[in-house]
């Protein structure tokens, strides 16, 4: 029997277009294995949204050409947003790689791998769009009990730095009934937990039925009959509407946790990130979540680093990550992305005064994460216990219903339950805690 490997950067969209390609060439006969000296098919799927997923697709693929000198017949491919925007480019930088496919061509994929493969020269497939989803490919799941739900594909809100637009295309967004019918499926086939996905779920149905209808979806998804929880990523704050957060706030098995990118924390760069928010706004959302949600985390991302950023803005960031006081914030410094609008800004800024600022900013956040978690300490919370921690093997980890990460001591057959669990310590990035009854 053929075995793949496939090799995932980037965010949760190439996690379930990942989880399509296993399903599509588990449905050509072939196995997944985990080491690349046993794989027939290594697959790379990138990320471009940051140079150094570029450097690390680059880094890891150069570092196959010695596998693939000892094994001509092993088949290495790269997919997924880096190979959407630069093609051909990547044939050229890495010779003895067989395959480049775009994001509108998975469906392909087991054709493309025979062609190469029967071929014996590179192939390069990159369509330019496509009227179906990746997402109604059948899939492999990693998790049996977890599965990720794309809502929309694609995003029409052109924020000035990112090059997402360009490489998925316009938003689109599935059929509401289809997605259901897909849930019900789902927690049939022994799905728990279930992640709506889209870069801005917030406008949901917004190109089907002329207004965005995300309330009323993940009200729908909520009463699926037999799904433990219900998560959503991303939610852009131009977007986030009452009707959002009161649904959340109604509970049940809609989880209390908001994903909700600052970027900045000046009105200045926000509007040359072309945002379509200012930090007042920003901060009002957040007031009304924490008034609104009960027991609710709020993370965020945040950029320091935009062109023609100052210190003054650098320091209204600072400001609003004190008054928003997140659970956590993914904090990155600015990549620059050619074919962007920000590309062409001069006014950068160094990276000496990019690192100093990046610094500052884990350090205030990292505080801020801390409070939070320590204010849990002594609570009894249910866990969701997903694997063996990655950082500690004697420990499982699992989730509280805000997305909070906690390590506990126990056996593996307590994965894929729910335990109360009482939290005995924090730290800024995870709790520890003591499992107690399967809830
Ligand atoms: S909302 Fe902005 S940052 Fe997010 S994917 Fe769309 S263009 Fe990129």
């Amino acid at each position: 029997m053929k075995k793949f490997r496939i090799k995932t950067f980037g965010c949760q969209m190439n996690k379930d277009d990942s989880e399509r390609i296993a399903g599509l060439l588990n449905g050509a006969g072939y196995v997944p294995t985990d080491a690349d000296n046993d794989a027939d098919v290594i697959i790379f799927n990138t990320c471009c949204v940051r140079r150094n997923a570029d450097d690390r697709l680059y880094g890891q693929a150069a570092a196959l050409k010695q596998l693939k000198a000892g094994q001509p017949d092993l088949v290495i491919a790269v997919g997924g947003c880096l190979a959407q925007m630069d093609g051909e480019a990547i044939q050229k930088k890495l010779p003895h790689v067989d395959l480049v496919f775009g994001t509108h061509n998975v469906a392909r994929l087991p054709q493309l791998i025979d062609r190469a493969a029967g071929e014996k020269r590179s192939v390069c497939e990159v369509l330019a769009g496509s009227e179906s989803f990746t997402s109604d490919l059948p899939g492999l799941r990693k998790h049996a009990w977890h599965a990720w739900l794309p809502i929309t594909v694609g995003c029409d809100n052109y924020c000035t730095y990112c090059i997402v637009p360009y490489v998925r295309g316009r938003e689109k967004s599935r059929p509401m009934e289809k997605l259901i019918d897909n849930c019900g499926s789902l927690v049939k086939d022994g799905v728990k937990e279930i992640t709506l996905l889209g870069q801005n779920v917030n406008s949901y149905g917004r190109d089907l039925y002329g207004a965005p209808r995300f309330a009323e979806l993940i009200a729908k998804v909520s009463a699926v009959d037999g799904l433990e929880r219900v998560r959503f990523t991303t939610s852009h704050p131009k977007d986030l509407t009452a009707d959002v957060i009161d649904t959340v706030a109604a509970g049940g098995n809609i989880c209390p946790h908001f994903h909700l990118p600052l970027q900045s924390g000046s009105d200045r760069v926000l509007e040359r990130m072309r945002r379509q928010y200012t930090s007042k706004n920003y901060l009002r959302i957040v007031e009304e979540i924490r008034d609104k949600v009960a027991d609710v985390a709020i993370t965020t991302d945040i950029m320091v680093g935009f062109p023609g950023e100052t210190e003054k803005d650098f320091q209204g960031t600072l400001n609003v990550v004190r008054a928003a006081g997140f659970d956590q914030a993914f904090t990155f410094i600015y990549s620059q992305r050619p074919g962007t609008v920000a590309a062409k800004y001069e006014d950068r800024v160094t990276p000496a005064a990019a690192g100093e600022r990046f610094a500052r900013l884990i350090e205030e956040q990292n505080s801020h994460s801390l409070k939070n978690n320590r204010r849990l300490v002594g609570n009894k919370l249910p866990v969701f216990v997903e694997g063996r921690s990655k950082k500690d093997n004697y420990r499982l980890a699992g989730r509280t219903p805000s997305n909070k990460l906690v390590h506990i001591k126990g056996d593996d057959d307590l994965i894929g339950r729910t335990l109360d669990v009482e939290i005995r310590e924090a730290f800024s990035w995870f709790l520890i805690g003591e499992a107690g009854d399967i809830a």
